[in-house]
């Protein structure tokens, strides 16, 4: 059985999460769903990135300790992917001292045996807000552009990743395709920047100013900074640092799984996770990633969200008002899977109404009541099995390419085709009894049966509420109509 490993990015948790997040598990939640529908040994990995000074800060401003803040968000985190149905197999923290804290030293290690960790003075403008030191081209009249403060001049000295030493065998790897990019927009993006050349990036960040991380092997003083911290979880989760063998693991997930099929990411993470993260990889001699895909940003309105416009969508207020698949069919349809994507509660409400409680919801309830007039079992119908099949290979085809909107286009097709043929056959107008009653109403059920084995990836509980009412010939509401 052949495996396939997903990834989300790991959010990170100063704050609670939002509808974006929710976006990226169920993008991935597809991608793993339907590997395992195919009989693919899935792992689907996401997880929460709870270290650094942000968090430190957000801590103290809601006066409570770290790690009881880190705590409640990441529980945020959890219940989210719980109410969204996501499949995942495993969860990661990197605040976890025994499952992450081993495998990302390890990694920064191999590094340091690599010859690809140096130690440098650096002075520069430091932004509190970035967690970074920022230059000219972030600054407005030497106030950030971002966080609206000035930075400070520090010095400090830190230890330093070789990442310039990689630009080109990257770039290598992204032009003959060993690191897919998906969409190819963002392939292009990336490799204009490794074009130009990548620079050495700070590695770490001294203890005293940073102490709510993971320490630096043999060096007390320093602190991980963000990209061995982080992007290390996607292999610490299988297991990478456990055990006490130097060079090989025996009986980790890691040799299975890694490396990773699809790491599903957003767009402004993709020069860590197309540049940073491939760098490091090579350095250790670790594989690199098969595919990166990568999603755009949930507008409001056509506006960007904010905690200052106060135009945040929370998902869990659309789960409990509106259910899980409703949300997920939103954000699967609607947002083009790799571009931008805008909501408003108009256009949900207006897509739940037209395509889940009539389309989909009225059909599925038609023909579930009319087939209580006799006792009718499914037929197979020759025009719907011909459509079904088309459209199964269009799905297998529209999830590799990672449009999730596309194939469910392909599957509300069916839909209508359904809609359609029973408006045609008027079969409530038939006698219960006669052959063409049966045969109308065989095949519909045939189609709906099919339809909700189709959505299973997308909308799993609807698919398993609708393949249940025609077994066992119930009648259910899937989607009540919104007035
Ligand atoms: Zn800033």
């Amino acid at each position: 059985m052949s495996k396939f490993y997903v990834t989300t990015s790991i959010p990170y948790v100063n704050a609670p999460p939002h509808i974006g997040h929710a976006l990226e598990f169920i993008q991935a939640d597809v991608l793993a769903r339907s590997q395992r529908a195919a009989g693919r040994d899935v792992f689907f990995l996401t997880g929460a990135d709870e270290h650094g000074v942000k968090i430190v800060r957000a801590a103290e401003e809601s006066k409570k300790t770290t790690k009881k803040f880190v705590d409640e968000n990441t529980e945020k985190i959890k219940k989210l992917i719980k109410i969204l149905n996501i499949s995942n197999d495993d969860f990661i923290r990197t605040t976890d001292k025994k499952r992450h804290w081993p495998g990302a030293q390890k990694l920064w290690m191999k590094l340091v045996e690599a010859g690809d960790i140096y130690k440098k003075k650096y002075k520069g403008l430091y932004c509190a807000g970035h967690e970074a030191f920022v230059t000219d081209k972030d600054l407005v009249n030497g106030i950030c552009a971002i966080h609206k403060t000035k930075p400070e001049i520090i010095e400090e000295e830190n230890y330093f990743f070789r990442l310039s030493k990689y630009s080109k065998k990257i770039e290598l790897f992204v032009k003959n395709g060993k690191l897919k990019v998906s969409p190819v927009s963002r392939r292009n993006e990336i490799l204009s920047l490794l074009k130009e050349g990548l620079e050495d990036i700070s590695f770490s960040r001294p203890a005293k100013s940073l102490s709510w991380g993971i320490p630096v092997p043999n060096d007390p003083n320093h602190t991980m900074y963000v990209w061995c911290d982080a992007l290390s979880n996607y292999i610490t989760a299988l297991g990478y640092g456990q055990g006490n063998s130097k060079y090989k693991i025996p009986n980790t997930k890691y040799w299975h799984y890694w490396p990773a099929d699809v790491q599903v990411i957003g767009k402004d993470i993709l020069r860590f996770h197309a540049a940073i993260w491939p760098g490091m990889l090579l350095a250790a001699k670790l594989p690199l990633p098969k595919t990166i895909f990568v999603h755009g940003f949930i507008t409001v309105g056509g506006k960007k969200m904010s905690k200052t416009i106060g135009n945040v969508i929370d998902p869990f207020e659309i789960v409990k008002k509106y259910g899980a698949d409703a949300l997920r069919y939103y954000l699967l349809h609607e947002i083009p899977s790799g571009e931008d994507g805008d909501f408003t509660y108009e256009k949900f409400e207006e897509r739940y109404n037209a395509d889940l409680a009539k389309g989909l919801g009225n059909l599925v309830a038609r023909v579930l009541t009319l087939s209580q007039k006799n006792n009718i079992k499914a037929v197979k119908n020759k025009n719907f099995d011909a459509a079904i099949k088309k459209t199964e290979k269009q799905i297998e085809k529209f999830i590799n390419e990672f449009r999730f909107n596309n194939a469910l286009v392909a599957i509300w097709r069916l839909v209508a085709s359904g809609n359609k043929y029973i408006d045609e056959k008027k079969p409530w107008a038939l006698k219960p009894e006669s052959k063409e009653f049966k045969e109308i109403i065989g095949s519909l059920l045939f189609l709906i049966s099919d339809i909700g084995a189709l959505l299973s990836p997308f909308l799993p509980e609807t698919s398993e509420k609708v393949i249940e009412a025609v077994k066992n010939k119930k009648l259910i509401v899937l989607f009540p109509r919104l007035l």
